[in-house]
C-alpha cells in the first residue's frame, strides 16, 4: 500500500526528516508531484542533505522514483543523481520519462509575471514550476522523453519559446535574456545524461503493489498550497493534496496510510494570509533557533503561533491516519503559546472552509499554554519531556482527534520520539492534568 508523507500546513513542517525516518524500514520511496521549488532537508548524525527532485533520504539500498507530475529542473535532478551516485551507492533511481521539463524560459517567466503583479505578486520561490504547469495544461511543454532528440526538442521548443517570448516582452514588458540555440543544446545535453534512468514508473509501481510492498510517498508543498483548497490564489499551480498520487503515479485509488507532518507553531513562505502571523521579538526567536529561513529560497519565512482550524481542516482533507508533530524544542523559554483554537467575524464563530476564502479578515480565537524549558537532552520517551510539553501535546491530540505517533524535538533523524500510545491517554492516567482531555476515537 501507499504510506504517504504529507504536510499539514503551508509547507515546510519537516516532510524530508520524516521521509527519512520512514525510509529506515521502506525500501521503495517515491515523488510524484511538485518541482525545485520544494527542497526537503535530511540530518543524520550531523550529516545534512537537502532534496528538491529526488525523494529525500540519506538511507543507502533504496529504489527511489521519480513518477510522472513531478516537474524536473534538468541541473537540479543532475545535481541530485551525482549525490546520490556518490551518497548512497547502492540506491537506484527511477525516472519517468513523460516528467515535464521546468526550462530556464519558465523562469524567467515566472519573474516577468511576478514583476508584472507587482504588489500582487504570489511571492512564489521563482524556479518557474508554475509557468511550467501552465506549459504542460497548455499541452505545450517539454518531456523528459521530447528533449532526448535534438529534432523532436527544436521543434516542440520553437512553438513554446514564440509563444512565451511574445508574453514576456509585448505583455508583461519584460526582456528574454536566453538564446534558442544555446538552450535547446544544454537541454538537449542534461536530458542525455538523464535517459539512462528512464522507466515507465507506474509499471513499477503498479507491480510493487501488486507484491503487497509498501511504498512510501514523498509529497511536496502542503495542504493549504494546494491550488483548489489552499489559501487560493496565494498557492501553487497544481493539487498538493496526497490523493492527487493515484492520477500523478498511474495506478487506481486504494486505501493508504496518511503520516500528517506539522510544526508546532505555523510558518509561511511567500505571500498570502496567515492569521496567526506575529513580528516580535518571540518571533525572531522562533526564526532563528528554529532556522526558518526557505531551504529553496533562503528567505525568512514567516511565523504564526499554531492554528489547529487548518490543521484540522487539513487532516479531513487528506485522510491523515496519524500525526508527526516537530519542531517542539523552538517553542521552549517563551513563557507563553497561544494556539489558535476558533475563529471569528464580526463576533460570529467562522468555519475552516469559510475562513479560508477570507482568511485575511478572520480573528483567531486562542487559548495559551505554558512553554518550557530548553529542550537539551535525549528523549527516549514522551514521559521524560517536561511538563509543560506534554500539556501542549496533549491538548493539540485531544483538539485534532488523531493521534501523535512521532514528537520531533530536533532536526536530527535521532530527535525523535516514538510514541507508544495516546499522548493525552497516557497525561490523564498519570495525573498529569487538572484537564480531562481523553480521545474516545480510536
Ligand atoms: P519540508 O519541506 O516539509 O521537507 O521541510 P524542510 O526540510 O524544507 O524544512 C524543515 C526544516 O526544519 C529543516 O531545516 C529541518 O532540518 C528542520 N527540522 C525538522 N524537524 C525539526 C525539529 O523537530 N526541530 C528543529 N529545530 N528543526 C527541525
Ligand atoms: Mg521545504
Amino acid at each position: 500500500m501507499f504510506k504517504a508523507v504529507v504536510g499539514l500546513q503551508f509547507g515546510d513542517e519537516g516532510k524530508g526528516k520524516f521521509v527519512d525516518f520512514m525510509a529506515t524500514n521502506h525500501d521503495y520511496i517515491a515523488r510524484y508531484n511538485g518541482g525545485a521549488n520544494a527542497g526537503h532537508t535530511v540530518n543524520v548524525n550531523g550529516k545534512q542533505a537537502s532534496f528538491s527532485q529526488i525523494p529525500a533520504t540519506l538511507e543507502n539500498n533504496k529504489m527511489l522514483f521519480v513518477c510522472q507530475d513531478a516537474l524536473i529542473s534538468l541541473e537540479k535532478l543532475s545535481d541530485e543523481l551525482e549525490f546520490i551516485k556518490v551518497t548512497c551507492k547502492n540506491s537506484k533511481v527511477y525516472i519517468d520519462p513523460r516528467c515535464h521539463i521546468v526550462l530556464p524560459i519558465h523562469v524567467e517567466l515566472n519573474r516577468a509575471s511576478e514583476d508584472y503583479k507587482g504588489k500582487k505578486k504570489i511571492g512564489s520561490v521563482g524556479v518557474g514550476v508554475g509557468a511550467c504547469f501552465e506549459d504542460k495544461s497548455n499541452r505545450l511543454g517539454i518531456r523528459l522523453i521530447d528533449a532526448t532528440n535534438k529534432e523532436t526538442l527544436k521543434e516542440k521548443l520553437k512553438l513554446l519559446w514564440d509563444i512565451r517570448a511574445k508574453q514576456i516582452s509585448n505583455v508583461f514588458n519584460g526582456k528574454l535574456t536566453l538564446d534558442f540555440e544555446s538552450e535547446c543544446n544544454s537541454i538537449y545535453q542534461l536530458a542525455k545524461g538523464i535517459e539512462p534512468y528512464f522507466s515507465f514508473t507506474n509499471d513499477e509501481i503498479h507491480k510493487l503493489l501488486s507484491n503487497n510492498k509498501d511504498i512510501l510517498l514523498e509529497t511536496s508543498q502542503a495542504t493549504f498550497l494546494d491550488n483548489s483548497f489552499g489559501t487560493y490564489p496565494y498557492t501553487v499551480a497544481y493539487h498538493t493534496l496526497v490523493q492527487s498520487c493515484f492520477t500523478s503515479i498511474g495506478v487506481p485509488a486504494h486505501e493508504m496510510y496518511v503520516l500528517g507532518v506539522m510544526k508546532a507553531y505555523t510558518i509561511r513562505v511567500g505571500n498570502g494570509p496567515l492569521p496567526t502571523e506575529f513580528n516580535d521579538e518571540k518571533a525572531n526567536r522562533i526564526r532563528t533557533v528554529g532556522n526558518e529561513f526557505g531551504t529553496v529560497s533562503k528567505r525568512p519565512r514567516r511565523i504564526g503561533w499554531l492554528d489547529l482550524v487548518l490543521v484540522k481542516h487539513a487532516l479531513k482533507l487528506t485522510g491523515t491516519t496519524e500525526i508527526a508533530i516537530t519542531n517542539i524544542d523552538v517553542l521552549s523559554e517563551l513563557k507563553e503559546i497561544p494556539v489558535c483554537v476558533g475563529y471569528t467575524l464580526d463576533g460570529e464563530d467562522v468555519c475552516a472552509n469559510k475562513a479560508l476564502i477570507m482568511l485575511d479578515k478572520v480573528e483567531p480565537v486562542y487559548k495559551v499554554f505554558s512553554s518550557w524549558p530548553t529542550l537539551n537532552k535525549k528523549y527516549e520517551s514522551i514521559d521524560l519531556l517536561p511538563k509543560e510539553a506534554i500539556d501542549y501535546l496533549s491538548f493539540i491530540e485531544h483538539e485534532l482527534g488523531v493521534r501523535i505517533k512521532y514528537v520531533s524535538y530536533g532536526k536530527d533523524r535521532e530527535q525523535t520520539i516514538e510514541v507508544s500510545s495516546y499522548i493525552n491517554q497516557f497525561h490523564v492516567e498519570n495525573g498529569l492534568s487538572s484537564t480531562d482531555y481523553l480521545i474516545t476515537r480510536t
